[in-house]
């Protein structure tokens, strides 16, 4: 792990700036689930995880009570994760499609996952003022993240916040045009593209509203966009390069 991203995991894991949520966590963590009564809870913020090298990024709304805050990683031990991580490993992304523990070998290559919130919320709900609290500690993955062209944003809160990250960078005035639908794909300012995924919750996964198919797409659609951006991107500096050598007084001579 780079040291920028150690070290940022470690104030993570420290962070107690929301009273609401560390109480929250905390007990959760003691009063544990009866099917969990035997397991060591994690109890704190959940660091992200994945491929610091990555094109993608996948980005959640926050820790599942018992899901990540129980295992400490992010859709660890829970139903979302359940649905994710086997698209994840069919598309390519995961090296297997079961996570059930901080130490059970999954490893995931070109993408790396974060929340918008890194403490688990009362009811999945993070409060404005925790979400604004937590948005440092994502400003400074994505600058980390040198490599990023594609933000999966899992629900509404997740886009949203990507889009107050554009805006604090000043790369964005205003996030009306920016409609959240599953699909939805925007370029953005920054040179990311922000693709929109309904977020696989089981509310989502066991109405239908968000199926397989549906999930496996997205992360094909992902990789396509990652690729071709790679592509222009390399077309753009290979432009540069041949423009300079035009301009280079040395240009003769090579
Ligand atoms: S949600 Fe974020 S800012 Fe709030 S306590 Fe957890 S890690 Fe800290």
């Amino acid at each position: 792990m780079p040291a920028w991203l150690d070290e940022l995991n470690r104030e993570v894991i420290s962070c107690t700036l929301c009273p609401r949520l560390v109480e929250y966590r905390e007990r959760v963590a003691r009063e544990k689930r009866r099917a969990y009564r035997d397991c060591e809870y994690w109890g704190k913020p959940v660091p992200g995880f994945g491929d610091p090298n990555a094109r993608i990024l996948v980005l959640g709304l926050a820790p599942g009570a018992h899901g990540s805050n129980r295992t400490g990683r992010p859709f660890t031990g829970d139903a979302s994760g359940k649905f994710m991580y086997p698209v994840l490993h069919e598309t390519g992304f995961a090296n297997q499609p079961n996570a059930t523990d901080r130490d059970d070998g999954l490893k995931l290559k070109d993408l790396y996952i974060t929340a918008a919130a890194r403490c688990a919320p009362p009811d999945n709900k993070p409060l404005p003022q925790e979400l604004a609290n937590c948005a440092p500690y994502l400003d400074r993955e994505m600058a980390g993240l040198k490599k990023l062209k594609v933000v999966v944003a899992l629900g509404k809160i997740a886009f949203d916040a990507y889009l107050h990250h554009l805006k604090r960078l000043g790369l964005l005035s205003s996030k009306a045009p920016y409609v959240f639908k599953h699909g939805a794909k925007y370029s953005l300012p920054g040179g990311c593209v922000l693709l929109a995924s309904y977020h696989p919750s089981n509310q989502n996964t066991q109405t239908g509203k968000l199926t397989r198919p549906m999930f496996v797409s997205i992360f094909k659609h992902a990789a396509t966009l990652a690729a071709s951006l790679d592509d222009r991107g390399g077309a753009q500096r290979r432009k540069k390069t041949r423009s300079a050598d035009k301009e280079s007084p040395n240009h003769a001579d090579r």
